[in-house]
C-alpha cells in the first residue's frame, strides 16, 4: 500500500488538503486530493517543490494543471502514453485483420479458378484451349501474386510499426520503475523487491536493509543551487550502485534518501559495505560547472537493519530509520546498526 499513517493522521493530512483544495480554482475530485493529500503529508519532496514555486507566484491550479502535477509526480504510469500505445496497437491490428482477409477472398477465388480451368482441360484438350487456358492462369498467377506481396509489404510495415510500439512501451515501462533523475530503481520497485526477499525461507539473519541520507542536504541546495544538488544526487547514486552487486537493490527511497537491499548478507557483511559506500562518498568531489571549483566534502549517514522473524516492510524500515536517526544525531557521516 502506499499510504501508511495512521487514520489519526490522514484524517489530519485531509483536512489539510482540504483547506488548500478550497483555494485553487481545480475542482474537489480525486486527482487534485492525491495531489494536496501528497503535498500536505511530506511525501512527496518533487511534486511540494513545484507546488512551492507555483504558490509563490501567485498562481492557482486548474483541473488541466492539477491533472499534470498528478500524472508528472503522483500517478505511477503516465496514462496517456499507455493509451497512446494501446490506440495505435488497436489500430495496426485492425488493418492486418483487412488485409489477410482480403488476400484469403483473392486465393479462394484463385482455388476456384484453378479448379474451373482444370474442368476446361478435361472437356477440351484442343491446342487454341490449352492456349486460352494458359493466357487467363498466367493472368490469375500474376493478379494472386501481386496480392501476396502487397501483403507481405503490408505486414513488414506494420512488424517495423508494432516494434516501435514496443519500444514506446519499454519506455512507459521504464518511466514506472527507473527514477528519471539517478537511474537508480524507484520507492514502488524496491518494496516490491523487498516484500519478495522477505519471503525467502532462510530469510532471517541474512537480509539486510541500508538506509541512507545525504548529510546537510539543504545546505547543498541553499549555497549552490538546487541543480548542483541534483547531480550531487546523482553521484552518490552512482557511487552506490557500482559498489553494489548481484541480487542487492540500490533504490531512490525519496528526495535525497536511498534504500539498499542486501539479500543472503549477515548484518556484518551489511556494515562492511555501508561503510565503504560512505567512504566513497566522502572523496567525491562534485565540480560546479560555472567556475570548475569543487564542492565540499559530500557525507552520508547511513542505518541498518536485519530481518527477524515477524517483520514486514514497515517494521523493518522502522529500525533502520532509528538507526539512521541515531547516526544524525550522533554527528552524522557515520554507519549505524539497529538496536539490539
Ligand atoms: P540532514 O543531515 O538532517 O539529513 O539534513 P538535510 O539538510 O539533508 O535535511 P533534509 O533531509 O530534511 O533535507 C532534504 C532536502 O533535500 C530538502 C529538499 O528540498 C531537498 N531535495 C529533495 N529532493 C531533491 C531533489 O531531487 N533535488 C534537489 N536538488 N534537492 C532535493
Ligand atoms: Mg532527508
Ligand atoms: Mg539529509
Amino acid at each position: 500500500m502506499k499510504y501508511t499513517e495512521s487514520v489519526e493522521k490522514s484524517a489530519e493530512f485531509l483536512r489539510l488538503a482540504i483547506t488548500h483544495m478550497a483555494r485553487q480554482k481545480a475542482g474537489y475530485h480525486p486527482q487534485s486530493f492525491a495531489v494536496w493529500y501528497e503535498h500536505v503529508s511530506g511525501s512527496n519532496n518533487l511534486l511540494s517543490e513545484e507546488l512551492g514555486q507555483l504558490q509563490q507566484k501567485g498562481i492557482l491550479l486548474t483541473d488541466e494543471m492539477t491533472e499534470t502535477l498528478y500524472s508528472k509526480y503522483v500517478s505511477d504510469c503516465d496514462a496517456d502514453a499507455t493509451q497512446r500505445v494501446h490506440d495505435e496497437l488497436e489500430k495496426i491490428l485492425r488493418n492486418i485483420v483487412a488485409s489477410t482477409r482480403e488476400a484469403g477472398e483473392h486465393s479462394s477465388r484463385f482455388d476456384h479458378s484453378l479448379e474451373r480451368y482444370s474442368v476446361q482441360l478435361e472437356e477440351k484438350p484442343e491446342v487454341e484451349s490449352l492456349q486460352g487456358v494458359v493466357r487467363a492462369l498466367l493472368t490469375e498467377t500474376r493478379s494472386m501474386r501481386s496480392s501476396l506481396s502487397s501483403l507481405e509489404r503490408e505486414l513488414s510495415e506494420k512488424t517495423r510499426e508494432m516494434e516501435g510500439l514496443k519500444e514506446q512501451l519499454r519506455l512507459v515501462r521504464e518511466e514506472t520503475i527507473i527514477d528519471a533523475l539517478t537511474g537508480l530503481v524507484n520507492r514502488k520497485v524496491f518494496l516490491e523487491r523487498f516484500g519478495l526477499a522477505r519471503h525467502v525461507p532462510d530469510a532471517y539473519g541474512n537480509l539486510c536493509l541500508l538506509l541512507a541520507d545525504i548529510d546537510h542536504f539543504k545546505t547543498i541546495n541553499d549555497n549552490y543551487g538546487h541543480l548542483l544538488g541534483d547531480k550531487v544526487i546523482r553521484q552518490v547514486a552512482q557511487t552506490m550502485n557500482a559498489t553494489v552487486k548481484g541480487g542487492d537493490t540500490a533504490a531512490r527511497y525519496g528526495g535525497e534518501e536511498f534504500a539498499i537491499l542486501l539479500p543472503n548478507t549477515s548484518i556484518e557483511n551489511a556494515r562492511k559495505l555501508a561503510e565503504q559506500i560512505r567512504l566513497k562518498v566522502e572523496r567525491i568531489r562534485v565540480r560546479r560547472a560555472d567556475n570548475g571549483s569543487t564542492l565540499g566534502v559530500v557525507t552520508l549517514s547511513i542505518g541498518i537493519a536485519c530481518f527477524r522473524p515477524g517483520d514486514d516492510a514497515d517494521s523493518m524500515i522502522h529500525r533502520a530509520d532509528m538507526a539512521l536517526y541515531a547516526a544524525k544525531n550522533n554527528g552524522r557521516n557515520q554507519v549505524m546498526i539497529e538496536a539490539e
